[in-house]
């Protein structure tokens, strides 16, 4: 079975509010292996509702529209579905009476506009709606559907099912949970669809796809994708079977090739940031680690990130921002001749910061970042995103360099994130 979500309202349309019910719903649908073949938003315009229920009908198996179904004037969706299947509408006495109900409980009449609330087109179902006056419908669209091939098309005629929820959120999804779900699980076949997201960094796409090799060919099931977002690759696992034992047993096989693949480069699953995944590590681990951050080119968003987390006081010890040379040799020990031998931004001055900042904090881990986040400063041999990065710790001092791409903020995002990663191991 497919589906066809369809939001409805000006402010959509205009970009005022971000249509979270179509992703809500989606996912929702995904769950009980009903195929979405496509979200579409319209504003308050009867004429253009039409259309895009005669066109969503043609296509899919079945309907979801949010939206449009209020007393006021620019709520057009139940006379939207009238006029496509050219019926007129008529009062639903009941919830007329409930609407009364709702309104004498608040001591007052109700007001005339609130009528058409009542109404639903002939030959439709009322969905109740438990949290507001907005009642849904649920209507078999009318629709012609070609079928055969060539010379043997035969025009047939068809009904699609439609259902029209409130578009605020919270009643739509109630309605949707209560009345919807249930309907469409009975024929979906049962398919179980399972999902999981592994996030890896330190790579771009196309090389974790290079990795992942067969377990991203198209029509795979499990199927794996990827997506990026701040330098972060995660991959989509989504394992549909006819029951759960065999989508769960799929989901894990494939997870277990892909962190086979993959290695240390997955750093944690759904949604669980970078930060949180070392937070876990450091509070996990019984010796009680503790954490120190001397930073030049990140200006103290290791640190940030490292504190974002409830609880980071555990771990979290001393964190200097020493962005001029001056500070890395006051405060950290820096050697100067070091700086004019090697530069700030070099192997020796990372080195000489992590081991100043962990001496000095006590701790057993420091981290140290120096780098060129641009838009100037690049030289031939330090280009702009050249960033060290050193991690003192028991038994020494360790160095990475790394050359980051994107604007300033990415390559300072980008080296924070880096510098999470090597405190992983
Ligand atoms: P109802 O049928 O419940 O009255 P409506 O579209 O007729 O819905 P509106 O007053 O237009 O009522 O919308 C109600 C609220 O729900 C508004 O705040 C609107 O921004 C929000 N809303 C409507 N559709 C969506 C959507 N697709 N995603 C997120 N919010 C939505
Ligand atoms: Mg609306």
């Amino acid at each position: 079975m497919n589906a066809i979500i369809l939001s409805v309202g000006d402010e959509l349309v205009l970009g005022q509010t971000v249509d979270t019910n179509s992703a809500w719903i989606s996912q929702q649908l995904a769950a009980i292996g009903c195929d979405i073949i496509g979200h579409r938003t319209v504003g308050d315009d009867q004429a253009l509702i039409e259309i895009a229920i005669a066109e969503a009908a043609s296509l899919a198996d079945v309907i979801i529209v949010s939206g449009g179904i209020g007393p006021t004037e620019d709520d057009l969706t139940r006379q939207a579905i009238a006029a496509v299947n050219e019926v007129e509408l008529v009062v639903d006495e009941k919830w007329l009476a409930e609407i009364e109900g709702f309104f004498r409980k608040l001591g007052r009449r109700m007001p005339e506009t609130n009528r058409i609330q009542a109404m639903i087109p002939a030959g439709a179902q009322l969905l109740w709606n438990t949290c507001g006056t907005a009642a849904g419908v649920m209507a078999m669209i009318k629709s012609i559907d070609v079928e055969g091939e060539d010379d043997n098309e035969e025009l047939v005629a068809t009904e699609v099912p439609l259902f029209a929820t409130p578009g605020v959120p919270k009643e739509m999804k109630a309605m949707f949970t209560r009345d919807v779900l249930p309907w469409l699980k009975q024929r979906t076949g049962g398919a179980v669809i399972l999902s999981r997201i592994l996030h890896t960094f330190g790579q771009g796409e196309s090389a974790v796809a290079e990795k992942l090799g067969e377990l991203m060919t198209r029509g795979r099931n499990p199927s794996v994708g990827t997506t990026v977002s701040g330098g972060i690759v995660s991959l989509r696992l989504n394992a549909r079977y006819p029951s759960l034992e065999e989508a769960t047993a799929k989901l894990e096989e494939t997870a277990a090739r892909c962190h086979a693949e993959l290695g240390d480069l997955i750093y944690g699953q759904d949604d669980v940031p970078l930060a949180t995944v070392v937070a876990r590590l450091l509070l996990q681990d019984p010796s009680h680690p503790t954490v120190a951050t001397a930073e030049s080119c990140t200006g103290g968003l290791v640190a940030r990130m490292l504190t974002d987390i409830p609880g980071s006081s555990a771990y979290f010890k001393y964190g200097w921002v020493t962005y001029a040379n001056q500070a890395k040799t006051d405060l950290l020990g820096v050697p100067a001749q070091t700086l004019i031998d090697h530069g700030a931004v070099s192997e020796a001055t990372v080195l000489a910061m992590a081991k100043g900042a962990r001496d000095r904090a006590g701790a057993t881990y420091a981290l140290s970042l120096s780098g060129i986040a641009g838009p100037d400063g690049g030289t031939p041999e330090k280009p702009v995103g050249t960033v060290w990065i050193a991690l003192a710790h028991t038994d020494g001092v360790t160095a990475r360099r790394f050359i980051l791409t994107g604007d300033r903020e990415m390559i300072r995002d980008r080296a924070a994130k880096m510098a999470l990663t090597m405190l992983r191991f």
